[in-house]
């Protein structure tokens, strides 16, 4: 399911006239009912355009809207700085005096102006900054501003800053052209370098749109939740400009969140794996929430979240991850200082969650299937192709560390009769009661597997053969103690060491397999390697 929505990124979005319409009074800011309003409809038909849109462009907010429209090419990221049409009016010549700084920045904004033709510049300091741009512009650089004063030209901006340049100016230009210098030049230079800050400003906010854009189709080929968590966090840090943030899974089951990856805290928070939700603490509230929360100062905020003070966060930005109505996480990007973000920053981060959903939601079923397929439906133990590959990257790692590995073959004693007395069910309690047993009694880097039927095999790292098969006795004594058993069974067993015994998987497997058969063949119930 989620995978669809993630191709449909892919796909070429066609949206109507009037949905176009309504979008971008949307990116203009404009409520529904100002809308209605600009467009001549109703209410409910700007909200009918905009549920179409929205499911059209697989978002669920109209920021998000915005931003998807923009990744895909159907919005510009705010009205473009030249009007179309522009080209066709009647164009301005400008003459500059002055190449300084002043000189610079005029030239600079002017020169993209498809309205205005500069004619000439004049400087006396041919190292002045302006100097250079006007040459690689092909626009002539004049010595002496005398000499082309009277040349014509419709305005002539003087950005010397010097009275009596001003004054010649105005003595000497014809009467049709104007004189920008002074106080108005100042102001036209801050003009103009406003507009180039925000022209600037526009320029990163578009390559931010198309970053996130391909950041999606750069996710799609992660197949592991943990990376894909920590791509998701990096890029969330980095286009929210926060030092630290985090994933963390919501456990539907445990009701628990566990946190998959983290950026720019201490070791300690990394190392509370998982917590539980509670009433009145900021990750309930998130989860409750439809959108992200903003908290410019969590030491002011009535959900505490102990783990993130302790941190020292003070600003928070989240949101919760959901697909379908179906919450799968949170993403959050944290500031240890009181700060704000730019309406932009938030719009991103709300389409990035909506990804983040996606990503998730799709990594963590593949990760099931996988999972799926290397268990046993039974016991829930891993099955024998599993762990012939574990046997054999246990072999490696013991090879590497010059170490002890062991594997342990168990076998139930005349199951089958069991199984003829008590029926196939009461067999199959008894299996999964054995299975649970033995994950009890091993440690956290022994494999326990269904190797077959009603025999089991454990891979014991570092283990050597006298520890094995003294392991191995106390476990089938503790299996034969098991509560649930209708009569007492009995288990047999063998062990076989790395290196001693073999150094393939496939001979461990063989001799621990012939060591069972000689535990059969001595009376059952025991142990031999
Ligand atoms: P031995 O002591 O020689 O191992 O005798 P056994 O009866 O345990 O061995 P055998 O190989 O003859 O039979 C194994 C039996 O295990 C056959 C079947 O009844 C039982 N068994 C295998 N898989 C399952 C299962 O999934 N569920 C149940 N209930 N029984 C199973
Ligand atoms: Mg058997
Ligand atoms: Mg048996």
């Amino acid at each position: 399911m989620a995978r669809k929505k993630v191709q449909k990124i892919e796909k070429i979005t066609s949206l109507t006239p009037k949905e176009l319409e309504v979008l971008k009074w949307v990116q203009e800011g404009k409520t529904n009912d100002e809308i209605a309003t600009i467009i001549g409809n109703s209410k409910w038909t700007v909200k009918f355009h905009l549920k179409n849109l929205m499911k059209k462009l697989s978002v669920t907010t109209r920021a998000q809207a915005v931003s998807q429209a923009i990744g895909e090419g159907m919005l510009q990221p705010s009205e473009p700085l030249y009007p179309a049409g522009a080209k066709t009016e009647p164009r301005v010549n400008v003459g500059i005096v002055g190449c300084g700084k002043g000189g610079l920045a005029v030239m600079s904004i002017l020169k993209d102006n498809p309205l205005i033709d500069i004619r000439w510049v004049a400087e006396k300091n041919y190292q002045a900054p302006g100097v250079e741009l006007a040459s690689k512009l092909n626009i002539p650089v004049e010595k002496n501003y005398k000499k082309v004063v009277g040349d014509g030209v419709d305005i002539i901006i003087e950005v010397t800053g010097s009275k009596d340049v001003r004054r010649e100016l105005e003595r000497t230009k014809p009467a049709d052209t104007e004189l920008i210098g002074g106080n108005s030049a100042r102001l036209l230079w801050q003009l103009v370098d406003e507009r180039r800050k925000r022209h600037e400003e526009r320029e990163k906010i578009l390559k931010q749109h198309e970053g996130l854009y391909h950041m999606g189709f750069v996710i799609e080929n992660i197949q592991s939740l943990k990376d894909v968590a920590y791509a998701l966090v990096d890029y969330a840090t980095v286009l929210t400009n926060t030092p630290a943030g985090s994933l963390a899974l919501f456990d539907e089951r445990r009701e628990e969140m566990v946190l998959l990856s983290s950026k720019g805290f201490s070791e300690d928070f990394n190392k509370v794996e998982r917590w539980e939700i509670r009433k009145g603490e900021l990750t309930n509230e998130i989860l409750n929430q439809n959108e992200q929360v903003f908290i410019p100062d969590l030491r002011e905020h009535p959900h505490k979240n102990r783990l993130l003070l302790k941190e020292g966060v003070r600003t928070v930005l989240a949101a919760p991850l959901s697909v379908e109505g179906r919450i799968v996480g949170i993403l959050s990007v944290n500031d240890f200082k009181k700060r704000k973000f730019r309406a932009e920053d938030v719009s991103l981060f709300s389409l990035l969650t909506l990804y983040a959903a996606l990503t998730v939601e799709r990594v963590r079923s593949i990760e099931e299937l996988q999972l799926l397929s290397v268990t046993d439906g039974l016991t829930g133990l891993y099955n024998q192709r599993y762990l012939i590959e574990q046997i054999k990257r246990e072999i490696n790692r013991a090879q590497r560390h010059s170490r002890n590995m062991s594997v342990i073959m168990l076998d139930i004693d005349h199951f089958k009769s069991y199984n003829d007395r008590f029926g196939h069910l009461e067999g199959n309690r008894v299996l999964k009661g054995l299975a649970k047993l033995f994950m009890k009694n091993v440690r956290t880097n022994d494999t326990v597997s269904r190797f077959g039927g009603e025999e089991f095999c454990i891979i014991a790292p570092e283990l050597n053969k006298l520890e094995a098969v003294k392991f191995a006795r106390r476990i089938i004594k503790e299996a034969s103690r098991l509560p649930l058993l209708k009569k007492k069974l009995t288990l047999s067993g063998g062990v076989a060491t790395y290196p001693e015994d073999g150094k393939g998987h496939f001979q461990l497997i063989e001799k621990a397999d012939s060591g069972l058969y000689r535990a059969k063949g001595l009376g059952r119930s025991r142990i031999c390697s």
